[in-house]
């Protein structure tokens, strides 16, 4: 099956079944869990969630869809709008994938904190600098990422 997507500014109140809502404004992708149980599925966009993958014709999101809060635990893949089924996962698998991502979030937080450290005091040193301190800590911080 495929995902018809929209780009919205605000999430509309009813959430149409096969529709891929997407809010750049606020970073989040909604749709309704692809096996028809009707929950809606909020994958929000995040260095440390989902991303997405705009071609102009599709859209792909990364990485998985596990809906294991759901009763339908379903799990697929959203690429080029189409869904890819993955398999069912096991409690366990549920609780090991639920740890490695709070692993992943607090190290991207360390990270970040560390990183904005860093540029602070690059930027006493560099020679370079000769915009305002923060436009530039900005454009090294995108650089980074
Ligand atoms: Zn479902």
């Amino acid at each position: 099956m495929k995902f018809k997507y929209q780009f919205v500014e605000f999430m509309p109140d009813v959430i149409q079944e096969r529709v891929i809502y997407i809010s750049l404004e606020y970073k989040s992708v909604i749709h309704k869990c692809a096996c028809g149980c009707g929950e809606e599925v909020n994958t929000p966009l995040h260095p440390t969630g989902w991303k997405m993958i705009y071609n102009g014709e599709d859209i792909s999101l990364k990485p998985s869809v596990g809906n294991w809060s759901f009763d339908c635990k379903s799990h697929y893949w959203i690429i080029n709008s189409k869904v890819e089924w993955s398999l069912k996962w096991s409690d366990e698998t549920i609780l090991r994938v639920r740890r490695d991502e709070d692993i992943t979030r607090q190290e991207y937080y360390r990270n970040k904190s560390s990183q904005i450290l860093v540029n602070d005091s690059n930027e006493l040193k560099d020679p370079l600098v000769s915009k305002p301190i923060k436009t530039n800590w900005i454009q090294k911080f995108l650089f980074w990422k």
